[in-house]
């Protein structure tokens, strides 16, 4: 059987995509056909999608490999003896495999498939942290964190009497390195920081800090929420203990992500949750644990998201990491000027090395404001903390207005958010 290719139910707007402008040499207009949403009118008016830190749109090939589960394939998977089943569990288990060479990791034992990085970090606090920690221990992180990278440590240290210690970052939003170091000392036992933040842009020196951190006898965790889908990842050589994904941030499914940690630190940590697929053997009197990674994924997985963030995978890898970091760089420097020329419009985050997402405010102008007037043109970006609360406070604000990019992005949908924050100024100016 062959399934219906799944179509948007509008026609195409009548424009003509933009080429990058930039030396990337991503084919924008073919690229921008992947992605059906793109060809659905918003408020009448063609979709300028710049919420991709939120979430990212997906392309056909994710679109229908999870339909295809479902058409053809759908089974549970691992205790099957039959031949959906069996499919099933190939079709799963083949992700593994993509998403450790996507990673840069050695041994798919170290891939774990959870929801997301949420999930992530709290597996990481609960199993490898909470029978680590005691008073007197501390973990590090930084104050651009997502809620994510906090909360699950100030839990943890709340049932272990550890101590949440976060380095400061300056005026442009990068971490203050030099005080991230004093604050690493032999209490620290995890480091935890974003690979990029999502309300600031920053990219983390995380080599760097992954060296000094672990000299320091530290385990280092790294969210990688935001850097997946725009810049090639390798734990080999960033030489982490942890590192995590979003399969939703990455042109992939919701409900799906990875977590990468090192094998021997793995195998030590405790399950995160009890159920099926988790155990070897279970009597009422002892349950010996799966081995890896299976230990660590209880219950039913989310089988359609796996094989859709396989889709996804192979989408970032066929049009290359390094071409469309180059591509987003071109348009982050683009964006940048071209907000600069509006009038009473702050920048919140202008770090030297920064992933293109364009934090601001407008003077006068509350960010839920200018987010729904960019709304009415059929522009999405997103208004609020980002999650990111200590952030936004050390910037003495309480939201901010973020666009942020992605693959399919170009010059005119930057016009065209120029166009609408003008528009805002008539309105507040
Ligand atoms: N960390 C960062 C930097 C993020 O941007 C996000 C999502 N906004 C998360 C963590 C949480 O990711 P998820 O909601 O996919 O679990």
């Amino acid at each position: 059987m062959s399934t219906t290719p799944i179509t948007p139910e509008s026609t195409p707007q009548g424009r003509t995509p933009a080429t990058t402008g930039d030396r990337s040499g991503l084919p924008m207009e073919a690229l921008r056909r992947e992605f059906p949403i793109l060809r659905v009118p918003v408020r009448g008016r063609r979709l300028v999608y710049l919420d991709n830190a939120a979430t990212t749109q997906k392309p056909q090939s994710v679109i229908e490999a999870v339909a295809r589960y479902y058409f053809r394939q759908n089974a549970n998977i691992h205790r099957g003896v039959h031949y959906l089943s069996m499919e099933a569990t190939q079709a799963y288990e083949e992700v593994r495999e993509k998403t450790r060479r996507f990673l840069g990791a050695r041994d798919t034992r170290e891939i774990v498939f959870l929801r997301g990085t949420t999930e992530a970090v709290n597996l990481v606090a609960q199993s490898y942290g909470r029978p680590l920690l005691g008073p007197g221990d501390e973990i590090l992180i930084t104050h651009l964190e997502h809620h994510s990278n906090i909360v699950p440590w100030q839990m943890v240290c709340r049932q272990t009497g550890a101590i949440l210690r976060v380095a400061p970052i300056d005026d442009r939003g990068e971490v203050v390195l030099e005080e991230w170091k004093q604050l690493l000392s032999p209490r620290t036992r995890i480091a935890a920081f974003a690979h990029v933040s999502n309300a600031l842009g920053t990219i983390n020196p995380i080599r760097e800090m992954t060296a000094l951190a672990r000299a320091a006898g530290a385990a280092v965790f790294i969210d990688g929420a935001q850097a997946a889908a725009h810049t090639p990842i390798r734990v080999d050589e960033i030489d982490c203990d942890f590192y995590c994904v979003s399969g939703h941030k990455m042109y992939g499914p919701t409900g799906i992500g990875a977590l990468y940690g090192r094998l021997e630190l793995l195998e030590s940590m405790p399950p995160y949750q009890g159920g099926g697929d988790m155990i070897a053997s279970v009597t009422f009197e002892e349950t010996v644990y799966n081995e890896l990674p299976h230990k660590f994924e209880a219950g039913t997985p989310n089988i359609a998201g796996t094989i859709g963030l396989g889709k996804a995978i192979d989408f970032l890898q066929e049009h290359g990491l390094e071409r469309i970091a180059a591509h987003e760089d071109a348009l982050l420097d683009y964006g940048t000027n071209r907000l600069r020329e509006i009038e009473g419009l702050r920048l919140v985050g202008t770090a030297r090395h920064k992933a293109a997402i364009l934090g601001f405010t407008v003077d006068g102008a509350h960010p839920h404001d200018v987010g729904t007037i960019l709304d009415q043109e059929g522009i999405a970006v997103r208004a609020g903390h980002h999650c990111a609360q200590p952030a936004m406070e050390r910037f003495g604000v309480a939201a901010t207005v973020r666009a942020s990019l992605g693959i399919y992005n170009d010059k005119d949908d930057i016009d065209d958010l120029i166009a609408g924050l003008h528009k805002v100024r008539e309105l507040f100016g």
